[in-house]
C-alpha cells in the first residue's frame, strides 16, 4: 500500500511554520503500521495542489492532504479538489446548524465567511470536526482515497485519530510491522553495536531503525511481513539484550515510563531544579495522571532561595559552587525533607551560553537523584546550545531516577 502526505500552505515553504502535521501523522501512521512513502509541501495556489493532487493520486493509494480547509481567503484546498474531481460545491446543512449552535453558545457572531464553509466538493464524505469549524473530507477518485485535513494541528490530529482511524486500518495490509523499543542512557552507535549479532541474524524482510532524539533513542524493528515465528524471537531476543535501556515498547515518553513505575511502587516524586527551570516538572504533568506521583516541586534558581527554602547550606555554596556534587545531593535531600515525598531529582549547571568558566565550562552539569539517606550523583558535560542541554539533561535525570527506582529492592517506610 502506498501513501503520500500534501501539506499545503505558503507558511510552512517559507519557514514560518514549522510542519509539525508531518512530523506528527508519519508517527501516527508508523504506529497504525502504515508507512509514508511521500510527503509534499505545495503553496496553496490552485496551479501548484491541483498539480500534486494528480500527480500523487495517480501513483500512491491513499494521499492526506492538511491545510486550507478554513474560512479566510487563502484557503483554496475545498475549490481546487472540486476542480480536480471535476464537480461544483455545495452546501451542507449539517455543518452550517453545528458551527451556527457552536457559535451561539459561545456568543460568536456568524460571518459570511462561515457560511461560505459549509460549500464542500459535491460527493466528498464528510467527517465532523469536534474541534473546529472545517469538518475532514473523503473521496475515492480512480485507483486513490483521498482524505483531507484543516491544518490546524489539534484539529487535524482529531479528524484522524478519532474519526478516520478505519479508513487508515482499511489500508494496512500487514506491509510493515513494527516493533519499538523507546530507549535511554545509550548512544545509537552503542545501541547497534551491543544488538550487532542479533541483528546481522535477522531474515531478509527484516530491518532494524535507530531514531535518535535529544537522550533517547527510539529503536525499531520493522518486518515487510505479518508478524511471524522469526520476528517474535526477534523481538524477545532484542528485548532481552537491550535490558534496562528500554524504558517503554509503547511511544510513551520517559516522563510518563517514570511515572507508571512510581504509581505501581506507590512513590512520591519531588524535584529540584537550578538550570533546567522547572523543563523537567513540565515533562511530567505534561503527562495526564501525573498529580498520581507529583505533588509539586521547586525551580531554585538563586543561591539565596536554595539555602532558604531547600536548606542547602551557605557553607556548601561558598566552598563548592552552585553548579557542584555537593550542592546537588543537598538539593534533593533538602527537598525530601521539604516535601517529605520519597524520591527526588535535583539538577545544577551552566546550561550556556554564557556562565562558563575553565573550571566549570558550559554545558556542565551535576544531577543527583534518589530518596532519604541513598542519594546518586553524576557529572555530565554537555556541549550544545541552550534548549538542547536543558533537553538532555532532563532526559537524562528522569531516566538516572527510573533506573534507580527499578532497581531499588526495599523503600524506608
Ligand atoms: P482553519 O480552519 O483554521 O483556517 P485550515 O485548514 O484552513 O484551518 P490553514 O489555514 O492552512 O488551516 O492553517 C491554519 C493554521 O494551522 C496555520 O496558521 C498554522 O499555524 C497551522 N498549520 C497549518 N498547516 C500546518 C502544518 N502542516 N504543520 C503545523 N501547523 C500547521
Amino acid at each position: 500500500m502506498k501513501l503520500a502526505l500534501l501539506c499545503i500552505g505558503d507558511e510552512l515553504l517559507s519557514g514560518y511554520t514549522v510542519n509539525t502535521n508531518a512530523h506528527w501523522i508519519g508517527n501516527y501512521l508508523q504506529e497504525l503500521g502504515l508507512e509514508l512513502d511521500v510527503t509534499i509541501t505545495c503553496k496553496d495556489e490552485d496551479l501548484h495542489i491541483l498539480r500534486w493532487l494528480d500527480e500523487l493520486s495517480s501513483d500512491y493509494d491513499l494521499v492526506i492532504t492538511t491545510g486550507g480547509l478554513g474560512p479566510t481567503k487563502d484557503d483554496i484546498t475545498k475549490s481546487a479538489i472540486a476542480t480536480w474531481l471535476g464537480v461544483g460545491l455545495v452546501w451542507d446543512q449539517a455543518t452550517y446548524d453545528r458551527i451556527r449552535e457552536a457559535f451561539a453558545q459561545r456568543g460568536i457572531r456568524l460571518t459570511e465567511a462561515h457560511k461560505d464553509q459549509c460549500h464542500f466538493p459535491d460527493g466528498m464524505d464528510l467527517v465532523q470536526n469536534d474541534m473546529g469549524t472545517a469538518p475532514g473530507m473523503v473521496v475515492r477518485h480512480g485507483d486513490a482515497t483521498v482524505i483531507s485535513l484543516p491544518g490546524v494541528p489539534y484539529e487535524m490530529k482529531h479528524l484522524l485519530k478519532d474519526k478516520l482511524s478505519t479508513v487508515l486500518i482499511d489500508h494496512v495490509d500487514g506491509a510493515t510491522t513494527t516493533h519499538t523499543y523507546m530507549t535511554a542512557g545509550m548512544g545509537e552507535t552503542s545501541i547497534a553495536e551491543k544488538i550487532a549479532d542479533l541483528v546481522d541474524a535477522l531474515p531478509a524482510h527484516c530491518a532494524m531503525a535507530y531514531l535518535p532524539s535529544t537522550g533517547n533513542v527510539r529503536v525499531q524493528l520493522k518486518s515487510r511481513r505479518e508478524p511471524d515465528e522469526q520476528y517474535d524471537q526477534a523481538v524477545k531476543d532484542l528485548r532481552e539484550r537491550l535490558g534496562q535501556i528500554v524504558f517503554s515498547e509503547s511511544h510513551e515518553n520517559i516522563a510518563a515510563a517514570l511515572g507508571r513505575i512510581l504509581v505501581e511502587r506507590d512513590l512520591k516524586l519531588t524535584l529540584c531544579e537550578s538550570c533546567t527551570g522547572g523543563y523537567i516538572a513540565h515533562q511530567i504533568t505534561s503527562n495526564s495522571g501525573s498529580s498520581r506521583y507529583y505533588d509539586g516541586s521547586f525551580v531554585s534558581y538563586a543561591n539565596e532561595f536554595k539555602s532558604r527554602v531547600i536548606g542547602v547550606s551557605e557553607q556548601t555554596l561558598v566552598a563548592h559552587g552552585a553548579v557542584s556534587e555537593q550542592v546537588v545531593r543537598e538539593m534533593v535531600a533538602g527537598s525530601l525533607q521539604v516535601t517529605q515525598a520519597d524520591v527526588a531529582i535535583a539538577v545544577s549547571g551552566i546550561a550556556g551560553p554564557t556562565g562558563g568558566t575553565v573550571e566549570k565550562p558550559v554545558g556542565t552539569f551535576w544531577v543527583a537523584w534518589g530518596s532519604k539517606g541513598d542519594i546518586h550523583t553524576r557529572k555530565v558535560l554537555v556541549q550544545r546550545d541552550r534548549m538542547v542541554n536543558i533537553r538532555y539533561i532532563s532526559t537524562f535525570a528522569l531516566n538516572a531516577l527510573r533506573l534507580y527506582v527499578i532497581n531499588k529492592s526495599s523503600w524506608p517506610k
